[in-house]
């Protein structure tokens, strides 16, 4: 595989893809890149909005195309934000989403601050079939937001092993433990195997 279409706007999660990908001398042609429409992400789980928008896509372009669904899931809060924390966030302004969570996790009054990040990953066919890969990362929500990096929840997020958040930690290091990461060492397996 030479080319590959990633079927998202969101900047963040392109920059992570394209510098994982780039090793392996795949190009990745984000949604933005070649004005691909953006997919209603009408599922309930991860994987229903990743191969939602993974399919759209491939049917469209008439291409393999791969599609990501991610998420923050906050133990203390019954899992959410979720499936839903991209629109969690009020205008996509993910300073307030933070504020927001900081204040829901104060008022729940649990002292239980365990969270994962889940990422599915979908290489979605033109013929309507599909490939998934999941990745997640074990962490906790900090006490305040740190650091500048990274993007969406990443100040908040401080993964097990470690003292500081993604957005402290630096691409590098996220990258090799992030569910993201680890969703796409997946699915660089899956490539191999095919040749
Ligand atoms: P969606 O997959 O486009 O629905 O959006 C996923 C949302 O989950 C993002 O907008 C972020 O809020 C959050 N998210 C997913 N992955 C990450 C990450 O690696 N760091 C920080 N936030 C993330």
């Amino acid at each position: 595989m030479e080319e590959l279409i990633f079927a998202s706007h969101n900047r963040g999660k392109i920059a992570e893809i394209k510098q994982m990908l780039a090793p392996l001398n795949i190009k990745v042609l984000s949604a933005d890149e070649i004005n691909l429409p953006d997919v209603e992400e009408t599922g309930t789980t991860f994987e229903e909005n990743a191969a939602l928008k993974a399919l759209t896509i491939a049917k469209l372009t008439k291409k393999p195309c791969l599609a990501d669904d991610s998420g923050l899931c906050v133990n203390a809060l019954g899992g959410r934000p979720g499936v839903y924390s991209a629109r969690y966030a009020p205008n996509r302004d993910f300073d307030k989403a933070m504020d927001k969570l900081l204040a829901e996790l104060e008022k729940s009054g649990n002292a239980d601050r365990s969270a994962y990040f889940a990422c599915v990953l979908v290489l979605g066919y033109p013929d309507g079939t599909y490939q998934s890969f999941e990745g997640r990362v074990n962490g906790k929500i900090t006490k305040q937001k740190q650091g500048s990096g990274g993007f969406g929840f990443d100040p908040l997020f401080a993964p097990d092993g470690y003292e500081k958040t993604f957005a402290e930690l630096g691409a590098e290091v996220k990258n090799k433990i992030s569910h993201r990461g680890r969703a796409l060492q997946k699915f660089v397996s899956y490539l191999h195997n095919l040749k």
